[in-house]
């Protein structure tokens, strides 16, 4: 991804640098060749009268790290029904649609990615295709196919349909064949292994969200493996007994980490394992969910699912725990574009104050995708990926959601979108 050549000075502007302190007023950003620095005060910034500087004058605006989409499906599109995945599309075009996602995702605000699974190998070529600058979108941290035991959530094809999922998932049999299935992924290049550990309330005849979808022997055979080769391991995660098994297998992050004990609690605090709900899904299942036709077992699961997950959320936040903020977006009922309707449900549902769901969204973001040396807030020698708002998200967080809002979003001290664009 290229760099930004030459100087700029974002000058008078509300800044949030997403390290923990409060937004303050009348601060000053400087960057040159897309490394920032200075960040600090505007009346005590150093002179840049050097002749071809960019003086980016901003009263009223906001300044803050690029948000960061820690659970993002780029080849998920607009699917309806779980057949949606594995058979609609050919690899060509779910190709084409992550590459319009990946734009989109930019455009939203979003300048790093982590992504929570891909379809075929898309990831590992789409994130090579934004880092040489053929397409636009958010610094990823590619995903691949997925792993889950054979019957479990993600295998739903009878025998007698002779469908292959392999474009989709990896499908197990014990600990043997989760080391091969991780062996393949090294193959391709992806840097996380995204496991099935446990159902959803998607399937609640024989995977609801209490129903295991692989051993823990299964689990381990894929951190050890996973690790050996340094790519990091996450899983779907709501049974209790599933996160159980994912913290003691040495799991590096949780996705949505639902229905939590105290001593499942005690164990993730002590291993500081991030955990990201995608909970507004839930939400979004609830109050969407009929218009597609979706049963009423699977609308009570997302229900008890979102009473779960929000006081687990609510719980790891206010005991020390490290959340991250991405919102399996790409199903019908949670389309793409939608992301930052994460950040304004994590403020004015689950009861995150602006600031906190801010830094879920930047600096633990970035420590997920593990990019948290270079970007994730806003420092001395760090990349200039940032987000320009003109208006107050510490006034009204669903600013967010309205990227028409947007002045800049930058990568690398480059303005890749919003309106000053087209201005
Ligand atoms: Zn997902």
């Amino acid at each position: 991804m290229k760099l930004h050549a030459g100087k700029t000075v974002i000058n008078n502007c509300r800044l949030f640098d997403g390290t923990g302190s409060a937004a303050k007023e009348s601060q000053a950003l400087h960057y040159e060749d897309g490394i920032i620095t200075y960040v600090g005060d505007a009346a005590t910034q150093p002179e840049s009268d050097s002749p071809g500087t960019t003086i980016i004058e901003c009263p009223n605006l906001t300044v803050m790290p690029g948000l960061v989409e820690a659970h993002f499906h780029p080849t998920y599109f607009n699917v309806s029904e779980l057949a949606d995945l594995d058979i609609k599309y050919p690899v060509e075009y779910v190709t084409l649609l992550a590459a319009a996602n990946a734009k989109l995702a930019l455009e939203c605000g979003y300048t790093s990615a982590r992504s929570g699974g891909s379809l075929f190998n898309i990831d590992v070529w789409l994130k090579k295709a934004i880092n040489d600058d053929v397409i636009i979108g958010p610094r990823l941290a590619s995903n691949g196919r997925e792993i889950c035991g054979v019957g479990g959530l993600m295998d739903w094809n009878p025998d007698y349909r002779k469908i292959g999922m392999e474009g989709l998932v990896l499908l197990i049999n014990g600990a043997e064949e989760a080391r091969a299935a991780v062996r393949q992924l090294v193959k391709d290049g992806v840097e996380w292994v995204k496991t099935y550990p446990t159902g959803d309330a998607a399937a609640p005849d024989v995977n609801d969200h209490h129903t295991l979808c692989m051993t823990f022997e299964e689990m381990h055979a894929v951190v050890q493996t996973a690790h050996n080769h340094k790519l990091k391991v996450t899983g779907h995660c709501r049974a209790t007994e599933g996160i159980k098994n994912a913290l003691l297998a040495g799991y590096d992050c949780l996705e949505h980490g639902t229905f939590m004990d105290n001593e499942t609690m005690d164990l993730l605090l002590a291993r500081d394992v991030p955990v990201v709900p995608a909970l507004y899904f839930e939400l979004a299942s609830i109050e969407n969910g009929p218009a597609f036709n979706m049963p009423q077992a699977v609308i009570d699961g997302h229900q008890e699912t979102l009473d779960g997950g929000t006081e687990s959320a609510r719980r790891i936040l206010k005991e020390g725990g490290r959340i991250g903020l991405g919102g399996d977006y790409g199903f019908a009922w949670n389309p793409h574009g939608d992301y930052a309707k994460e950040l304004s449900f994590f403020v004015n549902y689950v009861g995150f104050s602006v600031e906190e769901t801010l830094m879920c969204a930047t600096k633990t973001g970035s420590e997920i995708a593990g990019s948290d040396d270079k970007v994730g807030t806003l420092e001395l020698g760090k990349l200039a990926d940032l987000l320009i708002i003109d208006g107050n998200p510490f006034e009204d967080i669903r600013i967010m959601e309205d990227r028409s809002k947007f002045y800049a979003v930058i990568q690398n001290g480059i303005i890749k979108a919003g309106f000053s664009l087209h201005s």
